[in-house]
C-alpha cells in the first residue's frame, strides 16, 4: 500500500496545510482505500467522481497488480507513461477528496479530530465545535480569497484568516480559565503575570502535601527563564523569602497563621526549556523558618584566628 500512501500524502499535503492535514487524511484514507480494493469503479460511482477517468487509472491501477501478482507472466505489463498518467490521475482524484473533505469537514479545537460540518459537538470527546468548517476559516475576510487550510495569512493580502483568529480567541480564553481556577485553587500563592500560553494547573496525584503543578508555555528557553525570574520577583515583593538549612533562589516561603507556603522552581525547566513547571504546596523549609547557621567553635592559636 506504499504507493497509494504516497498519493494520499501528496493529495493531502497539497489541498490542505499541516495543522488539519492530519484530519483530513483520515477522511480521505477510506476513500483511498475503497479505491484501492479492487473496486475502484464502484467507489467512483459512489462517490460521484469523474467515473471515466476513474475507470481509466482502475485498469492501468489493477493491470499493474495483476502483472505483479503473476510475476513473470506472459502478459505485457502497462508501460512506464500509462502507469504515470494512471497514478497522476488516482493523485488529483484525491486532492478532489481532500478539497472536498475541508469544505465538509470541521476540527475539534479541544482534541483535533475532524467531524462533519452538520455537527455542533465533537463526536471523539464532546467538546463544542467551530461554526466555520476548515474552507470557511481560511476565506480571506477582508479580498475574498479561498486560501489553502492551515494557512494563518491570506496569500493575496496578508489580512490574519478567521481559522486563526478563531484559534487564538480560543488559547487566550482556555489561559484565562487556568487562571481564575489559579485563584479559587491557589489564593494564597500571587496569581501567574509572566505572560506564556497554554497554561495548564494541575494536583499531582499521591503528594502527601498536596502539590499543585503550574506549567507556561514560552517563545523560547530564555523568554521562560525571564518569565520564572519575574515571577520569584514577584513572589519576594509578596513577602516570600528564602529560608532553612539551604536558602536559595528556587525555594521561596512564606508563612501565614502557622501554615507554610511553598513555591519550587528548582526543577521546573527538566521537562521543557521553553516549558516551566512551577510548583506550590505547603510544605516547611529545611530545618524550619528559625533555622540558625551553628556558629564555628573558635579554635584558638593563629590557626583559629585565621580559619575558625
Ligand atoms: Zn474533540
Ligand atoms: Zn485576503
Amino acid at each position: 500500500m506504499g504507493l497509494f500512501d504516497k498519493l494520499i500524502k501528496d493529495a493531502v499535503s497539497g489541498a490542505v496545510g499541516n495543522a488539519v492535514s492530519e484530519a483530513v487524511k483520515k477522511a480521505v484514507q477510506p476513500k483511498a482505500d475503497a479505491l484501492a480494493a479492487d473496486a475502484v469503479n464502484q467507489a467512483a460511482n459512489a462517490l460521484n467522481q469523474t467515473a471515466n477517468q476513474t475507470a481509466a487509472a482502475a485498469g492501468a491501477v489493477n493491470q499493474a497488480a495483476a502483472e505483479t501478482q503473476s510475476a513473470g507472466g506472459t502478459e505485457a505489463a502497462p508501460s512506464k507513461e500509462e502507469m504515470q498518467a494512471a497514478l497522476g490521475t488516482l493523485g488529483s482524484l484525491l486532492g478532489g477528496f481532500a478539497q472536498h473533505a475541508a469544505e465538509n469537514m470541521k476540527i475539534c479545537p479541544k482534541c483535533g479530530e475532524g467531524a462533519s460540518a452538520d455537527k455542533d459537538f465533537c463526536p471523539s470527546c464532546g467538546a463544542r465545535l467551530p461554526d466555520m468548517t476548515v474552507a470557511d476559516g481560511v476565506k480571506c475576510t477582508k479580498c475574498g480569497r479561498q486560501n489553502d487550510p492551515g494557512t494563518r495569512f491570506c496569500a493575496g493580502c496578508g489580512e490574519k484568516l478567521p481559522a486563526a483568529i478563531a484559534a487564538e480567541q480560543a488559547a487566550a480564553e482556555a489561559d484565562a480559565a487556568v487562571l481564575k481556577e489559579w485563584t479559587e485553587k491557589l489564593p494564597e500563592f500571587p496569581v501567574w503575570s509572566c505572560g506564556g500560553s497554554g497554561m495548564a494547573l494541575e494536583l499531582i496525584p499521591d503528594t502527601e502535601t498536596e502539590t499543585h503543578c503550574f506549567s507556561v508555555r514560552l517563545e523560547s528557553g530564555a523568554a521562560a527563564q525571564n518569565a520564572v525570574s519575574q515571577y520569584r520577583q514577584i513572589l519576594m515583593q509578596n513577602g516570600f523569602t528564602k529560608e532553612g538549612q539551604y536558602p536559595s533562589d528556587e525555594h521561596l516561603y512564606k508563612r501565614v497563621n502557622g501554615v507554610s507556603m511553598h513555591v519550587d522552581t528548582e526543577h521546573c525547566f527538566e521537562g521543557d526549556a521553553d516549558c516551566p513547571s512551577i510548583y506550590f504546596n505547603h510544605s516547611q523549609p529545611y530545618g524550619g523558618y528559625d533555622y540558625k547557621k551553628p556558629e564555628k567553635k573558635q579554635s584558638g592559636g593563629l590557626f583559629g584566628a585565621l580559619f575558625g
